[in-house]
């Protein structure tokens, strides 16, 4: 029998939570009193999770697992637990105990309203770091102006939705995964319970700089082709400048004869170009980078074990 609610938990060296975590998702579930499953997608942990993991799903058949071969990356870990979800509504959460499990009780009454899609809005972020705050504000703005699709601002990817949503998500072959943005794409009835965002409880971020940047830069291309528009345009500006320059060149030449060789002209004309090149071929490139990653059609994870019945990755036909 398949259960009424499915967690997925991305893990990435979450040992300090692990326990944690599973007690306060187990008191939920009896609150609501509904059937489940926790999916636990272990990311390529170097710490001991799996192995925390696996003695949960030994003492508790409602705990499945996913391991994979390495890291992938916390959208695919994500991606994994949609692909083997078997429940009618079907929460995402953090490991970090940063998103209340608690709150799963809000937003799956707010569920029973007649919605598909509930996220959780932050109201208030604690303990993070200025600079990831900041950025993530202006990640959040930025995208919400360049793009056609609503994606909500400050809300995660814990949320609740029902199974026609996964069907959905499932059957959208992109690699570069931005789950929250290809949620908002879907459509249908969506809404949000606000929450205070808290710290996370142990350990360390998995979500390097690095990380973060590759995140924000899958959002951006998988919905939006405002930063290839920037590049034309600002390549027809630099033209139209130019032209006015040129003209100038030609009345000094011809009218007023002073052709005094002009060093700094020159150079600023070479490097102001050259930067606008640089960057234009620098946003194809990364547009090209997903075309061509797309293009291999490589699994979009490797399975190492589990417990969970699974069909092979679905890669996506083309
Ligand atoms: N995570 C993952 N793979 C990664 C990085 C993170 O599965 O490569 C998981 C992590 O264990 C946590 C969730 O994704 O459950 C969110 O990550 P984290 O709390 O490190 O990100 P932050 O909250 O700092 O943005
Ligand atoms: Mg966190």
């Amino acid at each position: 029998m398949n259960p009424t609610i499915s967690v997925i938990i991305p893990i990435y060296n979450e040992e300090k939570n692990i326990f944690n975590l599973y007690d306060r998702l187990t008191g939920v579930m009896q609150t609501l009193g509904e059937t489940y499953e926790f999916i636990f997608v272990n990311d390529g942990s170097r710490d001991n999770s799996l192995a925390l993991i696996k003695t949960l799903a030994q003492r508790d058949e409602k705990v499945k697992f996913i391991n994979f071969s390495r890291n992938f990356g916390h959208q695919i870990a994500v991606s994994a637990g949609l692909d083997h979800t078997r429940g009618k509504a079907i929460v995402i959460i953090d490991a970090d105990l940063q998103d209340p499990p608690e709150l799963i009780i809000d937003l799956y009454k707010k569920m029973q309203e007649g919605y598909e899609v509930v996220y959780a809005r932050r109201r208030k972020r604690v303990g993070e770091s200025y600079l990831k705050l900041l950025t993530a504000k202006w990640f959040y703005r930025i995208l919400a102006n360049i793009t056609s699709v609503e994606i909500p601002v400050d809300t995660g990817d814990f949320r609740i939705m029902s199974d026609k949503i996964v069907q959905v998500l499932r059957n959208m072959p992109e690699r570069n995964k931005f789950l929250r943005g290809q949620i908002s794409w879907a459509g249908f009835k969506q809404t949000y319970v606000e929450y205070d965002r808290a710290e996370r409880a142990e350990g360390e971020t998995g979500y390097t700089y690095r990380k973060m940047i590759r995140f924000a830069l899958d959002g951006i291309t998988s919905f939006s082709d405002f930063p290839l528009k920037v590049a034309t345009m600002s390549g027809f500006a630099v033209s139209g400048i130019a032209f006015l320059v040129m003209l100038y060149a030609l009345y000094s030449r011809f009218v007023t004869n002073d052709t005094v060789p002009g060093w700094t002209s020159t150079i600023l004309s070479v490097l102001f170009l050259g930067g606008i090149q640089l960057i234009s071929i620098g946003i194809i490139g990364e547009y090209i980078s997903r075309i061509s990653n797309n293009v291999r059609g490589r699994p979009l994870y490797i399975i190492s074990d589990t417990n969970v019945n699974t069909q092979p990755a679905q890669v996506p036909a083309h």
